[in-house]
């Protein structure tokens, strides 16, 4: 989709009023430009885990980005200025993940000063303490906020039940292979 990839960030880090620093357009971004890599330093998700204490280091959790159940990348660590981009739940780019490479894409034509943001959509594990829904608040003030950065509960189950069909179907594939091998020759 994307239909080309800018050499240079399009975009200046300053002050943003929706939290700490923010990324600006510099330039007018087309819909589908491919605004920056985010990188960093590649490491599992016990590594991260291990790295930054949830409750002591909340901030430093915008600086995760999880590509997979394998690689989480932390660019507070070789990060370079994708980690400054915020969070909306309207947002005008895209985290798209491509051979576990990560990159923001544009999902609309940008005006030169407008603050950059994609959906973190943070993946929930289900057992979300009150706590966890107070340190991932959302205050976009989009019209469509879901008031968390984290996502929706909804995408979280449906995500559930698609894990648990393929689970299912791989388990009957498997009764069904053991129940055609052929009985050894007599
Ligand atoms: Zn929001």
């Amino acid at each position: 989709m994307p239909t080309r990839a800018l050499r240079t960030p399009p975009f200046e880090i300053r002050s943003s009023p929706i939290a700490g620093r923010g990324a600006f357009a510099t330039r007018a971004i087309a819909r589908g430009d491919r605004v920056i890599e985010y990188v960093g330093e590649r490491i599992s998700h016990a590594v991260a885990d291990a790295r930054y204490d949830d409750a002591a280091m909340a901030e430093h959790h915008t600086f995760l980005f999880a590509v997979s159940n394998r690689t989480v990348i932390d660019a507070a660590r070789g990060g370079n200025d994708a980690r400054f981009i915020n969070h909306s739940c309207a947002p005008n780019c895209e985290a798209v993940i491509e051979r576990s490479r990560v990159f923001i894409n544009a999902i609309r034509d940008i005006a030169v000063g407008e603050e950059l943001f994609y959906d973190y959509e943070y993946q929930r594990s289900g057992d979300e303490t009150a706590e966890d829904e107070a340190r991932y608040r959302c205050a976009c003030g989009a019209a469509t906020c879901r008031g968390s950065i984290m996502e929706s509960r909804a995408a979280y189950e449906a995500r559930e039940a698609e894990t648990a069909a393929k689970r299912a179907a791989k388990r009957a594939a498997k009764r069904a292979a053991a129940a055609g091998v052929p009985a050894p020759a007599s």
